[in-house]
């Protein structure tokens, strides 16, 4: 990762870059600032400068040199990444090393990952992920050897208000009196919730929210947006990066239910069953998980669409291309059909799940669909 990669941030960068190019780097530094500013991506940008062999004039690593190739394939020797992780026993001495790979994809992934998504990637919304004193140790002995091919040992550690308190106690004297070239980079969220112990002893320097034409300049540069699009993401996201990019996958999601759900609609009210056969099957290569996800999202549309008809708008809950198609839709969607049509949707449902044959199943939901808008 090099600085370039981050948008904004300037003084920021200007800070870190002055720190190394003056050999000045504190032995304990915190990045503190609200979720969703890149200050991990910030952290990841600042250790490779620090090991690149070969910076650049305008002050940004090279990319290209070994160190910084390694950098970027998470597999730099003398870089250690710290966060926080869920036992999988009691008794396991857990390290996050055990988690290496999948913290790595979600990085790859998302250079603006955060707790949430790594929370998903776990498997588990409702852990409790923390920083367990077994990963002290572990840290204690990785930086107690020898640098292998840089002046600097270097410590990545995300969210170090996850840092039970024996871990912190261990920690604290390496943060004290550290080994000679050894580097804490911390990057935390919540910067209140850390152990005063360790926080006093950091060097700290503050990462602001970003402005919502950052994140929208940012959405437009990464993901292709219209400006209108990338406008109210970011509106929504609040400066959130991580934020936004959850936005847009939702929005692009159910643009492409939505296409499917006017087919269905207007193919069904013109009877036009060849053209529903082929839909059933465009439905069926969603695969069965999106399939399930479309369905869900059909009862959603309906609903909304019977809101509609009995002009009850405040309960509304349409963007604007669903409701320009609902406003001339939603006539049809009345009392007699709409338990009609949910019902259908969701023996549908059940049918994908239990492994039918989807095109059969969807070709079913468009025939029965046919006669319930006559309804
Ligand atoms: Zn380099």
């Amino acid at each position: 990762m090099k600085f370039s990669d981050i948008p904004g941030h300037e003084d920021v960068k200007r800070r870190l870059r002055d720190m190394a190019d003056k050999g000045r780097i504190p032995h304990a530094l915190l990045l503190e600032g609200p979720a969703g500013s890149g200050k991990f991506a910030l952290a990841r940008a600042f250790a490779q400068y620090i090991h690149c062999e070969d910076r650049t004039p305008d002050g940004d690593s090279c990319g290209r040199c070994p160190s910084c190739l390694q950098h970027e394939a998470f597999n730099q020797i003398d870089t250690y990444f710290s966060f926080p992780i869920v036992k999988k026993s009691s008794s396991s001495s857990a390290i996050s090393d055990d988690y290496m790979t999948d913290f790595r994809d979600l990085l790859t992934e998302n250079q603006f990952m955060d707790f949430e998504s790594w929370l998903l990637k776990l498997d588990n919304i409702n852990a409790q992920p923390l920083i367990y004193v077994s990963e002290a140790n572990e840290l204690l002995r990785k930086l107690s050897l020898t640098a292998h091919s840089s002046r600097y040992k270097i410590v990545l550690m995300w969210l170090p208000e996850r840092l039970k308190e024996d871990a912190a106690n261990k920690l604290l004297k390496l943060v004290e009196e550290p080994y000679a070239d050894t580097l804490f980079i911390m990057t935390s969220d919540n910067s209140r919730a850390i152990l005063p112990t360790i926080y006093s002893r950091t060097q700290r320097i503050g990462v602001k929210r970003y402005s919502d034409a950052e994140v929208a300049g940012y959405m437009a540069a990464r993901y292709g947006l219209d400006a209108d699009s990338a406008a109210r993401i970011s509106r929504l996201a609040a400066g959130n990066v991580s934020e936004a990019t959850k936005l847009i996958s939702l929005s692009k999601e159910s643009d492409e239910y939505l296409q499917l759900f006017m087919e269905l609609m207007r193919k069904a009210y013109t009877r036009d069953v060849a053209s529903l056969k082929a839909w059933a099957a465009d439905v069926a290569g969603l695969g069965r998980e999106r399939e399930i996800k479309f369905l869900e999202y059909c009862a959603r549309m309906v609903r909304e669409n019977f809101i509609l008809n009995i002009h009850t708008p405040d309960l509304n809950c349409l963007n604007n291309s669903e409701m320009a198609f609902s406003a001339r839709f939603s006539p049809f969607i009345n009392e007699r059909n709409v338990l009609k049509i949910f019902k259908t949707l969701n023996d549908a449902k059940a049918d994908i799940a239990a492994n039918a044959n989807a095109k059969l199943v969807n070709f079913d939901v468009a025939i029965k669909t046919i006669l319930l808008l006559k309804q």
